[in-house]
């Protein structure tokens, strides 16, 4: 049985990135935020396009106010530049222009004094302060960034914040990954859909709503979902569909080791290699990773995960190793693993030590630091009914049987 973190470097290694040219594709701005940029985006624009002003005031000339320190000196305004405008007249000896913020320097200034250092009178301008040196609140064309430099490199998730940054380089296309493509499979005879009679014995399929809606928050697209019962030759004409399909098969239920747990047989029926078959961890550990090679069909190797159909094991399998799967596959080259920080607990937290235990929770930041509070109810992974509004899964390391409130414990970020 392979440890937490073998399972997550062996899947991490199976990974190939979604990353040649093929694998690309053309958005629009407005549609490329949290895609992946897939090449160097360079601008032909410098950052500030022009010298400007980073102040209301004055634009001067420095040897002009330079040895004015001991009196105010006054200067002829000759001209207003807001915001927008281009400067028509050259700012000469004893002159000085009004400035706004943002605004493009004239030419012949080479300062700015700040609005609040002078004292305006009628056409001219006293400077009551200047400023320290020569250059002062003045942004220069090309200070920020110079045309042709990378400005935003492959591999990085676009966010506000870059997207912002592209707008103003005007870069109305993106060129992007493009999205994983997941097929979701649920098995088990028990499930039905979700506005389906409710049955002796049945239970509503939550996994594929739980899982559809992470694949989504990963950066992929799932393709389509099926519910297949309990019968080998379902699921295995469920699986060839689905591995002809996806980039990535995820199915839960049925890799446990019970009479109808059929999935590895059927994988292996298949032609996958089996890579994982079960993990040291709880809940979780019925986790089965596989690969199928590339076809004529698919050119590219196939990764298959087969979750454990507990509701919390499913989610949990999900958080710890197919999102970082999912996200490698995406073409992302930094933060793939799991963030996990460390908090103080507010509730005892216990496990047997024999596995690496996963208890869910929720993060609570407070002013002298952050907390982990414990679901309250069962932590049975069939219960899913206590997992609503985790943000958070503490996490207890083999050999350690309790955490006693207070102390720190490592704890994985989940969701938002
Ligand atoms: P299995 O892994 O197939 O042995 O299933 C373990 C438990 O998870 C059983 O109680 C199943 O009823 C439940 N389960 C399996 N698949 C799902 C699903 N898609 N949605 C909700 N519960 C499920
Ligand atoms: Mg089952």
């Amino acid at each position: 049985m392979f440890s937490v973190q073998q399972a997550e470097a062996l899947i991490l290694d199976l990974v190939k990135p979604l990353g040649s040219e093929v694998d690309v594709e053309i958005v629009s701005l407005q549609q490329a935020s949290g895609r992946l940029v897939a090449q160097p985006i360079v601008s032909s624009l410098d950052f500030p396009h022009w010298d400007n002003s980073a102040m209301d005031g004055y634009a001067v000339r420095w040897a002009d106010i330079q040895n004015s320190q001991s009196e105010p000196l006054s200067l002829q305004v000759i001209e207003e530049i807001p915001a927008g405008c281009f400067p028509k007249k050259v700012v000469g000896l004893g002159q000085a222009a009004q400035i706004f913020t943002g605004a493009m320097m004239p030419e012949g200034a080479d300062t700015v004094v700040m609005q609040e250092q002078t004292q305006r009178e009628g056409d001219r301008v006293l400077i009551l302060t200047p400023p320290k040196q020569s250059g002062s609140f003045v942004r220069c064309r090309g200070a920020f960034y110079r045309a042709g430099e990378i400005l935003l490199p492959p591999g990085i998730q676009l966010q506000a914040p870059d997207v912002a940054v592209l707008a103003a380089a005007q870069c109305a296309q993106v060129t992007v990954y493009r999205c994983p493509r997941v097929v979701l499979l649920s098995t088990g005879d028990e499930l039905v859909g979700l506005t389906d009679p409710l049955g002796p014995g049945q239970i509503v399929d939550s996994n594929f709503y739980a899982l559809s809606d992470l694949v989504t928050r990963s950066g992929a697209v799932s393709l389509f979902h099926q519910i297949v019962a309990d019968r080998p030759e379902a699921l295995k004409a469920a699986i060839a569909e689905a591995i002809r399909a996806g980039d990535l098969v995820i199915s839960s239920g049925g890799v446990s080791v019970g009479e109808y747990d059929y999935v590895e047989t059927i994988l292996q029926e298949l032609g996958a290699t089996l890579h994982i078959r079960s993990v040291a961890m709880r809940p979780g550990k019925p986790l089965t990773v596989a690969t199928f090679p590339p076809t004529g069909d698919r050119p590219r190797t196939l990764l298959y995960f087969g979750l454990p159909g507990n509701p919390v094991s499913a989610l949990v399998t999900f958080w710890r190793f197919v999102q970082p799967a999912l996200k490698k596959l995406a073409g992302l080259t930094e933060g793939v693993s799991p963030l996990i920080i460390s908090a103080q607990t507010r509730q005892d937290l216990r496990s047997d030590g024999q596995r690496e235990t996963y208890l869910w929770g929720r993060l609570v930041p407070q002013s002298t630091g952050i907390e982990f509070s414990l679901a309250g109810g069962s932590h049975s992974s069939g219960n899913l009914v206590n997992l609503a509004q985790t943000n958070a899964l503490a996490v207890i390391p083999v050999g350690e049987t309790l955490i006693p409130a207070g102390e720190k414990v490592p704890v994985m970020m989940v969701g938002g």
